[in-house]
């Protein structure tokens, strides 16, 4: 009779923790038009996901940065549809957007198409593989310190760790731990569909999903996810709610791939990072700022001008700009993301880009 009781109570309570998981821990997903849902990352999560219902699949654009973060959102996917995920675009390589793409074929089988731009295939290969295998390494020697520093009591100058100090390490341990352990079982499925410049679905319902690519942007092989009859772009990071990570990027033909993305009718952009955005004001004011900041770099650069020089004079004259992305919570924050983006513009103006 005690153990019936026990397992009626361990069964409700596993109703419960099941009902509780079911709702995102790591999304807020909205639907901007019919069928089509804005997976916007939360709780860590930082990189947005789209899923698109079609009549017979679904088609997921990015793959979250870990496969656990994935899995919550193929969650939120079931509670939508019964409809199986067939397809996933990695809009770029970057690990935010592709490390958890195991997670789809966990849950819907070895079926589901992988998507890519061609270099976009052959950077996930060529650039995050070996990009993951050092983050491994990294974080190995980060565990180290941190479990010495925990274990010596003692910080960096010697003194004795203040409990608040300990906690926060305890916790920043606990997190990178996890990272670790989800890294570790990274597998990235190989891509099944490759092309060009462009890849146009046609699925029965009149629903019509164009994967373009228009030439080097924040990558060298982004593509944005355009649905010409709901009026939807999916953009990647080729637009995001502040300034793009410049890093990778070949700005001045980033910019001209914004003007050619602008040229669609569109008027929901769901960005690689931030809220949804309607209409496209917020794509202006990035395009606005980008022509800004190469105009000044080029002329910085023209005049022979050095990186640190070039960085002091333009950074005054971008920071009024500020306001144009109100994400950033300090100027300082702000003038981070500035300064990695007039780096990259310094080094393609003096040709120092060469891939
Ligand atoms: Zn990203």
């Amino acid at each position: 009779m005690r153990s019936m009781r026990l397992g009626v109570a361990i069964s409700a309570f596993g109703l419960l923790a099941g009902l509780l998981s079911a709702q995102a821990q790591f999304w807020d997903v909205t639907q901007v038009a019919d069928g089509v849902y804005a997976a916007i990352g939360k709780n860590g999560a930082f990189a947005n996901s789209a899923v698109i219902v079609n009549q017979d699949d679904v088609l997921v654009v990015d793959g979250s940065m870990r496969p656990s973060w994935a899995r919550d959102l193929v969650l939120q996917i079931k509670r939508i549809t019964d409809k199986p995920v067939r397809y996933v675009v990695n809009t770029h390589w970057h690990p935010d957007h592709t490390q958890g793409n195991q997670a789809y074929v966990e849950a819907f089988g070895p079926s589901v198409e992988f998507i890519a731009q061609r270099y976009t295939d052959e950077d996930i290969t060529g650039k995050e593989l070996p990009y993951i295998q050092q983050t491994i390494t990294d974080l190995l020697g980060q565990i180290a310190k941190m479990e010495k520093t925990l274990a010596d009591g003692k910080d960096a100058e010697g003194k004795p760790l203040a409990d608040g100090a300990r906690a926060a390490l305890e916790k920043q341990l606990a997190d990178q731990k996890a990272y670790l352990g989800e890294l570790q079982q990274v597998r990235i499925p190989p891509r099944t569909l490759t092309f060009e410049h462009s890849l146009t679905l046609h699925k029965p319902g009149g629903r019509t999903i164009e994967i373009l690519n228009f030439g080097r942007g924040h990558t060298r092989g982004d593509v944005v996810v355009f649905l010409p009859r709901e009026k939807v772009v999916v953009t990647g990071d080729l637009l995001v709610g502040g300034i793009p990570f410049f890093r990778d990027s070949y700005p001045s033909h980033w910019v001209e791939v914004l003007e050619s993305v602008h040229k669609l009718d569109w008027t929901v952009a769901i960005p690689g990072h931030g809220d949804v955005q309607q209409g496209k004001g917020q794509m202006e004011k990035l395009i606005a700022f980008m022509n800004d900041l190469l105009a000044q770099v080029k002329a910085a650069v023209a005049q022979g001008k050095s990186l640190e020089d070039t960085k002091k004079a333009v950074q005054v004259s971008l920071s009024g700009r500020a306001g144009d992305f109100p994400v950033y919570k300090t100027p300082e924050a702000y003038q981070r993301a500035v300064n990695v983006a007039i780096e990259r513009c310094w080094m393609e103006a003096s040709g120092k880009i060469t891939d």
